[in-house]
């Protein structure tokens, strides 16, 4: 399908619609060429999947689970070439592919293979309900048939791929749509999955633009999204017409609070490392601090200082850079004007607050302060490495703070009382709120991540973040039953109805209320 040229001099954006030439956004090159799947071959590609699904929802658990554990493996084995492909398509620094994109997807496949047998195997529940007395009452899992996952561009192996593998494990085919921007690793990790025995058509990829993401929520039984959450509505909005359940996982504001009582050094490393890891291009990295007056200076000279020693620009392999490249052309653009529009608005910048020169697509690492609620940089998804500090008066002006806002995707709060920081991450709305840590709940598989508010809906992780790729089915089995009919049934007499009656009273009427 794809045609392969490497370091082909192209100009970005020039190509037609029916192809994709991928970037390098670290050197500005196109990497390789990609035909597009256009919207009108979405019905067919999802008959496919269909036609695939059955097979593989009677392989059972066991057989499936086989599968995602080889493809383990092969992730394992085949890391190095997978960390190059993500690493040319995104900009990324190595690390940031290694440890947010590798170690995610080795992990998931074990834990989905693992626990997809604990999260859907058929439960077996009791009622309290007298007419159902002596019933076998299950609750089974059925996956839906064929999931869509849209995905976007800061982590095409996590967030893209990352979805296929529970949908997968539960029994379900995909066609997974990845951003037009990093396509590259969704293709070569469909590779890796039919060399670990994954049969033709159970997952396909669908490399596109919006539109073909659009034809697939047409098509398919359920919808995977993540990205913005402007297109989270549309794509909300398109699956209401044909009643597909979504499960949504769009921006965040993400707050840092930080307490006069704080490990100072710890949380300054933190404040850096979780605003500026992966260009800031993560749904749960810092995009705003709150620190509280005794601290303040203290906490804005250590940060300032650690932020200008980052080193930026093309990685060339482990260690080589600290902050990656800006993956998308038109999140640059986002970055800048936050900055500018803050800057004219009054606040100081103290490290950074350009783009870099030159042929890839950078923006400096940047610390501001002077800043408040008025600004962009402290309302929108930033989506780069810029890090806002603002000072407050105390605790609960942090938390009202926190809260102000149209996201709630995660938050941090940092203290040495450990009591005390539990007790505001409670009063904080957000999906996943960390203490004296930020975005390490993301690898805790058994942990659901969801955003609250406009930061989405559903979860990935836990339970529910396999359960949501089935529909629930009752089952309930009688196989004695004790008599020919049943006292409810119809040819009604006084007598029987005051049996009834008098069971009512019998079991809701007794016992003593305040
Ligand atoms: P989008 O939300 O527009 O894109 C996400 C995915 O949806 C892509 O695969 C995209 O395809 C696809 N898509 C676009 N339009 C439609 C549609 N109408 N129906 C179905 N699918 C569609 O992300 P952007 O690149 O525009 O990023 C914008 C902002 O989103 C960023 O500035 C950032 O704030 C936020 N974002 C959040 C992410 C997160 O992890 N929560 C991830 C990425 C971005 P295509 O790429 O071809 O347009």
């Amino acid at each position: 399908m794809a045609t392969l040229e490497h370091g082909t001099p192209e100009t970005p954006g020039a190509e037609a619609r029916d192809s994709i030439a991928v970037e390098n956004p670290a050197t500005g090159e196109v990497i390789r060429r990609i035909a597009v799947t256009p919207p009108e071959r979405v019905a067919e590609m999802v008959a496919r999947a269909r036609a695939a699904q059955t097979a593989w929802e009677a392989l059972g658990f066991d057989g499936r689970a086989r599968v995602l554990r080889r493809a383990q493996k092969w992730l394992v084995d085949h890391r190095d070439e997978v960390i190059a492909t993500i690493v040319a398509e995104t900009g990324k620094t190595y690390e940031d592919a290694l440890v947010a994109e590798i170690m995610y997807g080795v992990s998931a496949f074990g834990f989905w293979a693992k626990n997809a047998p604990k999260f859907l195997e058929d439960e077996r529940v009791r009622a309290a309900s007298p007419f159902v007395a002596g019933r076998k009452l299950v609750v089974r899992y059925r996956p839906v048939g064929v999931v869509g996952v849209i995905g976007p561009w800061n982590y095409p192996l996590t967030n893209s791929f990352g979805d296929c593998i529970p949908a997968l494990a539960a029994g379900n085919a995909v066609v997974l749509k990845p951003s037009e921007v990093t396509p590259l690793t969704s293709l070569e990790m469909l590779e890796g999955m039919r060399a670990s025995g994954l049969p033709e058509g159970v997952l396909q990829v669908a490399p596109g633009y919006g539109e073909t993401g659009a034809a697939l929520i047409d098509e398919v039984d359920m919808v995977m999204f993540t990205g913005s959450t402007r297109t989270g509505r549309k794509v909300m909005e398109r699956a209401a017409k044909t009643l597909t359940p979504v499960s949504l996982e769009l921006g965040g504001k993400d707050p840092m609070i930080v307490l006069a009582d704080a490990d100072l050094e710890r949380a300054s490393n933190a404040a850096v490392h979780y605003s500026m890891q992966n260009a800031g291009q993560t749904c749960i990295s810092v995009e705003r601090v709150y620190v509280e007056e005794p601290i303040y200076d203290e906490f804005v000279g250590r940060v300032t200082q650690k932020v200008r020693a980052l080193r930026q620009g093309e990685p060339h392999g482990p260690g080589s850079v600290d902050v990656g490249a800006i993956t998308s052309p038109a999140q640059l653009d986002i970055i800048d004007r936050h900055v500018r529009e803050a800057q004219e608005a009054g606040a100081e910048v103290l490290a950074g607050g350009h783009r870099a020169p030159g042929a890839g697509r950078f923006y400096e690492p940047t610390v501001m302060v002077g800043v408040d609620h008025s600004m962009l940089a402290l309302r929108e998804e930033t989506f780069g490495p810029t890090l806002p500090i603002m000072k407050v008066r105390d605790a609960d002006e942090a938390v009202r703070l926190a809260n102000d806002t149209e996201y709630g995707l995660a938050a941090s709060v940092w203290t040495k009382d450990a009591a005390k920081g539990e007790t505001l991450a409670r009063r904080i709305e957000a999906g996943a709120v960390c203490v004296n840590d930020a975005q390490l709940n993301y690898l805790a598989l058994e942990l659901p991540m969801g955003g609250w508010k406009q930061s989405g809906l559903g979860v990935r992780h836990g339970a529910a973040g396999i359960r949501k790729y089935t529909r629930q089915q009752a089952l309930l089995v009688t196989r004695f039953a004790p008599t020919k009919k049943d006292l409810h049934m119809m040819g009604y007499r006084a007598a029987t109805t005051r049996v009834l009656g008098a069971l009512v009273r019998l079991l809701y009427g007794r016992g003593r209320r305040d």
